[in-house]
């Protein structure tokens, strides 16, 4: 069998484990919602994408605008594309070709998409992420800082707040990762409170998505366990 082949046999296989898992999990978790599978394909090539196609994921994920930017290009069948990694904000224009923005992680970044939005005449679909872990090295919006920020994304016309994300600690233990996904619904139940259309919770990534799932999450971010290790 030709390598590709083999590849794509693979990712799909991959992929109809996780769908099992996340179906499981949420069925244990009673919340009741959709979870969208999102492929992470960074780093990743061609083949990765069409593996992901052919297995019926339809929304990939990409952390860096300039890698996606030239994937969006060579595509062309049609997919969802997710930015899930930091967006500066002198790139906040690259937001165009995205359906939904996980990272938005600042004021400042709300900001200036804001303008960019705004300007084109368009409205950006993103999400809040939160920092849920307190980690400092990781990017996001305080937990305590929310509620605050809702009143002010209520205001920007070019944004619609679609929920909260969060990145958990690797290797965290159990209850660690369930009250980082717990702290982060929690922030989307802020945001709701305060008037947005913030049901969408992206929370879970190969090693912690079956407890993200449990505490609700909407949208999952798989690149390991769907694709093998990136080098
Ligand atoms: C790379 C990445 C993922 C996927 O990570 P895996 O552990 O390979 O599933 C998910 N979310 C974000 C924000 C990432 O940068």
């Amino acid at each position: 069998m030709p390598i590709s082949e083999h590849f794509a046999d693979m990712v799909a296989s991959r992929v109809g484990e996780a769908r099992a898992l996340i179906s499981s999990a949420r069925d244990r978790g009673g919340h009741g919602q959709q979870v969208t599978l999102v492929a992470v394909t960074k780093t990743l090539g061609m083949e990765a994408i069409r593996a992901a196609y052919d297995a019926g994921v339809h929304d990939l994920g990409e952390n860096k605008v300039q890698e996606a930017e030239g994937k969006m290009e060579a595509v062309d069948f049609p997919v969802r594309w997710h930015l899930i990694g930091h967006l500066q904000r002198n790139k906040a224009k690259s937001a165009v070709g995205f359906s939904l923005i996980h990272s938005m992680d600042s004021e400042r970044l709300a900001l200036a998409l804001n303008d960019v939005a705004t300007k084109a005449g368009k409205i950006f679909e993103v999400l809040l992420q939160v920092n849920a872990s307190g980690e400092t090295s990781k990017g996001g919006v305080a937990p305590g800082e929310v509620s605050r920020l809702a009143d002010r994304l209520m205001s920007l016309e070019g944004l619609k707040v679609m929920g909260a994300m969060t990145i958990a600690p690797f290797d965290a233990a159990e209850p660690v990762l369930r009250q980082v996904f717990s702290e982060t619904r929690r922030a989307g139940e802020l945001l709701m409170n305060a008037g947005l259309p913030a049901r969408l919770l992206s929370m879970g990534m190969s090693g912690d998505f079956e407890i993200a799932v449990e505490e609700g999450a909407t949208h999952v971010r798989l690149g390991t366990v769907l694709f093998g290790r990136r080098l």
